[in-house]
């Protein structure tokens, strides 16, 4: 299965290939620990990303411990990037002349970042690619992808049922694993890919190697998994409708709207216009969510005023419409919107009761 593409080598090798990523113009993205979150930031330094810390995740919970563990995501995702909580659209004058922004797309490559998050990219190209987003496309065009395949998944992660991760198996340039003991083996993806690891120099990897990472991933593939499967979810989520458990869940949520934003598939928007002392106004696109209150207010009234209504269209955009408008599913499984819902609501339990629901009926 692997013989052949992937290659031997050490902590080590990975500063380099962070060293030859930046002698090639690229400006690095990667985690960076800021004010105790490891978010996704800028990176002058190969050091600054902060192995060694482990991110404890669960339910409405999050914390980073330095304790020689390893890390996952934090609430950012590489949408922050590829399409920015907020973008400016144009600036009118006081004399009602246009000025349009002048965007720099520099080459960018998203350093270490997981499996999930790879998916995301892949499942964002199939909604930009539809609803044609310029800014999106430019910065996807000069877009280096290193994937960091999740060994120790963290405890919102259920990519292996989602089909995500937690290894990487397309769409990247170069993916990489660390295999304990400070053995580290790669993986090309694409020509670039083979071409910026040639300079790195490394061997074949050995066969006990190539033994150890499949254990691996069969030991991560089995950690993140949530009670539920894919088979004829989409069918059975549409014959819960009138699920009990959106109500329940209902009581609980807050319409924060965390959740939306952390996701790094959501894409809805509202436009705002700023005015300015000077007399002019920016016109600017920021996230919305279909969780907040205002976001389904229009004209003529409000179309989905109750939580429960906006919590269960959440959950069917993800996992059956999205499949109709995109060919694929909206969610990749990362659990963001678990960790960082501040109600602690778990999607991974919501999917998996309304489901239970669903076959307890249709039994009866
Ligand atoms: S719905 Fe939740 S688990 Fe799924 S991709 Fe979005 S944030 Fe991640
Ligand atoms: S599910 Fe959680 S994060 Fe989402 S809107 Fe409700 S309370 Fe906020």
């Amino acid at each position: 299965m692997f013989r052949g593409s992937v290659y031997s080598g050490v902590e080590d090798d990975l500063k380099s290939l962070f060293n030859i990523v930046v002698s090639r113009g690229y400006r690095v993205i990667g985690p960076k620990l800021v004010d105790s979150v490891i978010r996704l930031e800028r990176l002058h330094d190969f050091n600054e990303i902060p192995y060694g810390y482990e991110d404890k995740q669960a339910p409405g919970y999050y914390r980073v411990v330095n304790n020689g563990g390893r890390f996952r995501h934090g609430p950012d995702s590489p949408k922050r990037f590829l399409y920015p909580p907020e973008l400016l659209l144009f600036i009118i004058r006081p004399n009602l002349s246009i000025e349009y922004p002048r965007f720099e797309f520099a080459k960018t490559a998203l350093f270490g970042i997981k499996p999930c998050d790879l998916a995301a990219i892949n499942v964002m190209d199939g909604v930009q690619g539809e609803l044609g987003d310029e800014y999106y496309q430019k910065v996807r065009e000069n877009l280096l992808l290193i994937v960091e395949n999740c060994v120790e998944p963290g405890g919102t992660c259920f990519c292996a049922t989602m089909g995500t991760g937690p290894f990487a198996f397309k769409g990247f340039d170069i993916a990489y694993t660390r295999i304990g003991n400070g053995a580290v083996i790669f993986q090309p993806g694409s020509d670039l890919g083979v071409d910026i690891l040639s300079e790195l120099g490394l061997r074949p990897a050995e066969d006990e190697q190539v033994d150890r990472l499949r254990s691996l991933m069969m030991e991560a593939s089995k950690k993140a998994r949530a009670e539920f499967t894919l088979e004829n979810l989409p069918e059975t989520l549409e014959m819960g409708l009138d699920s009990e458990v959106y109500r329940k869940i209902a009581e609980k949520c807050l319409g924060c709207a965390n959740c939306n934003m952390v996701c790094p598939t959501c894409f809805c928007f509202d436009v705002l216009d700023e005015p300015e002392l000077d007399g002019s106004a920016k016109r600017v696109r920021i996230w919305d969510g279909c969780h907040s209150y205002s976001y389904a207010q229009v004209a003529g009234g409000h179309f989905r005023k109750s939580l429960y209504a906006r919590y269960r269209h959440w959950v069917l955009h993800k996992f059956v419409y999205w499949l109709r408008q995109f060919g694929t599913f909206g969610c990749v499984g990362c659990g963001r919107c678990i960790t960082w819902c501040p109600a602690g609501i778990d999607l991974r339990q919501v999917v998996r009761d309304v489901v239970r629901e669903v076959e307890t009926r249709c039994r009866r």
